[in-house]
């Protein structure tokens, strides 16, 4: 079977297939963390959705080229920052480091490039875009001074969200880079400098301003992976207005001939309570928080992992109980297996029927299909081992297809570097806060405490660097 998935925009399952035909490379957006406070594990449920489609494409043969963007100015950056008296890039600085470490937690593959949107390169291909669409007349300056983007010039508008465009009010306009699904309004490309942005803004042909969050996506996805991307994701709360906008952004200022996006996909929302995981809504976890309560990172993974990206999960200390017996279970099958496979150099190939696990994430990431297969081979395998039926040699085959199946679920237990204790965490934390203050004796003095507690630190251009000294 090829390997399908649910495109939002056509509301039907589609076999992937890049761009460039088979065997060529993949091109993945995934829109990324925007750097205003800690993300929240509802952020991380995308994330960690993300990961497991490259973990399978790539099991799958696919060459993955992917890019993740840092939203590292947009109307809640500029908040954070004027409010703390620091610059932009003071305030973001923690939180893009504190984004790093919990994806590393969290067992994240690395992206190709983490383009930031106040990059100097990025900031110039959104203004270029922007004077592109003005050019063609889809985007006009308004009596404030920010440039709009004129939704009526783009027949498609609407097409991604299905949102209505009749009895829309022509003229009407949204500053605001987050609004309501109802709103179907002329979005900014380009925001106008006002006093309360302090010193937040760049020259542009419009004047001083700042780009709106929409263009910054468009910007960094097609200046990286070029006009037209194989797939691009996000949680349904990005489709509209953001994803909506972006197509019309890119499909106006581009060629004209391809479309954005071939593949679009969504993963529905982490739920607390019956609401969605919010910061806005103050009923959201951290991972630090997660951690600090003695929950793991890879446990925190499981839960996120093992509901259909595409269902509603609810966060629940049992779902986080559940995780850790499954975990445990799988711990304990996985050193058995080891053991009895300890005599055998040779393997035997498994029964063919559990290559289901790889089959059950080809439609669609059909994790809960996958993981009925695994655990269905370890009470099987546990079952054999009871009754001494198992061979050496079909035990070593049995591993070296879980090695296949952990490169897609990345579950083996903690080694103990890859896990910082909390109190370590929280003292990188501190350091980085205090360095962004410009606190530097408080940064020295959390470095010797680190170093007491035999923590080596390293500060590079991507952040501390923390080893066992
Ligand atoms: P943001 O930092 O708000 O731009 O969000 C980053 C990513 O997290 C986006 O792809 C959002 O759609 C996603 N996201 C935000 N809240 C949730 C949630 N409760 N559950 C799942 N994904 C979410
Ligand atoms: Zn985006």
């Amino acid at each position: 079977m090829s390997l399908q998935i649910l495109n939002t925009l056509t509301r039907t399952q589609q076999e992937i297939i890049p761009r460039g035909g088979l065997g060529h490379t993949l091109s993945l957006y995934t829109c990324g963390p925007t750097v205003y406070s800690y993300a929240h594990i509802g952020n991380f449920r995308a994330y960690v959705f993300e990961d497991l489609l490259q973990r399978h494409l790539q099991t799958r043969g696919f060459i993955v080229r992917r890019v993740m963007n840092i939203t590292d100015v947009d109307d809640k950056t500029i908040r954070g920052a004027v409010a703390a008296g620091i610059s932009l890039a003071e305030f973001t600085q923690p939180f893009k480091e504190a984004f790093f470490a919990d994806a590393q937690t969290l067992r994240l593959l690395r992206a190709e490039s983490y383009p930031e949107a106040t990059d100097p390169v990025q900031i110039a291909r959104m203004m270029s875009m922007i004077t592109t669409l003005m050019e063609r007349g889809h985007a006009y300056q308004a009596e404030d001074g920010s440039v709009y983007f004129r939704i009526a010039s783009f027949p498609n508008y609407g097409k991604l969200a299905r949102v209505d465009l009749e009895g829309q009010r022509p003229g009407q306009r949204v500053a605001s880079d987050e609004y309501e699904k109802e709103a179907v309004a002329d979005f900014a490309l380009w925001k106008s400098w006002v006093p309360e942005d302090g010193g937040v803004g760049w020259e542009s042909p419009w004047g001083k301003g700042r780009p709106g969050w929409h263009i910054e996506c468009s910007a960094m996805a097609t200046g990286l992976l070029g006009e037209t991307i194989d797939i691009h994701c996000g949680g349904v709360d990005n489709i509209f207005p953001h994803h909506e906008a972006e197509i019309a952004q890119c499909e106006c200022a581009g060629h004209g001939v391809a479309p954005f996006v071939r593949y679009w996909m969504h993963c529905a929302h982490l739920m607390v309570e019956g609401s969605k995981m919010a910061k806005s809504q103050g009923n959201f976890y951290t991972l630090r928080d997660l951690l600090a309560q003695g929950w793991t990172g890879r446990e925190v993974r499981y839960a996120l992992i093992s509901v259909h990206y595409r269902a509603s999960l609810n966060f629940t200390r049992e779902g986080l109980g559940a995780a850790r017996t499954a975990l445990a279970r799988l711990d304990a099958w996985f050193l058995r297996l080891t053991e009895a496979a300890a005599e055998s150099a040779t393997s035997d190939p498994p029964d063919q029927s559990i290559e289901g696990f790889f089959t059950a994430l080809d439609d669609d990431l059909n994790i809960s299909g996958a993981l009925a297969v695994l655990f269905e081979t370890v009470r099987e395998s546990n079952r054999m081992m009871d009754q001494g039926m198992l061979t050496p040699a079909q035990a070593r085959g049995l591993l070296e297809w879980y090695g296949r199946v952990n490169g897609v679920l990345a579950l083996e237990p903690d080694q103990s570097a890859d896990q910082l204790p909390v109190e370590v965490q929280q003292l990188l934390d501190d350091r980085a806060a205090a360095r962004s203050a410009k606190e530097w004796k408080k940064s020295d003095e959390l470095r010797d405490q680190l170093a007491a507690l035999g923590w080596l630190l390293k500060d590079t251009k991507d952040g501390q660097r923390i080893s066992k000294s």
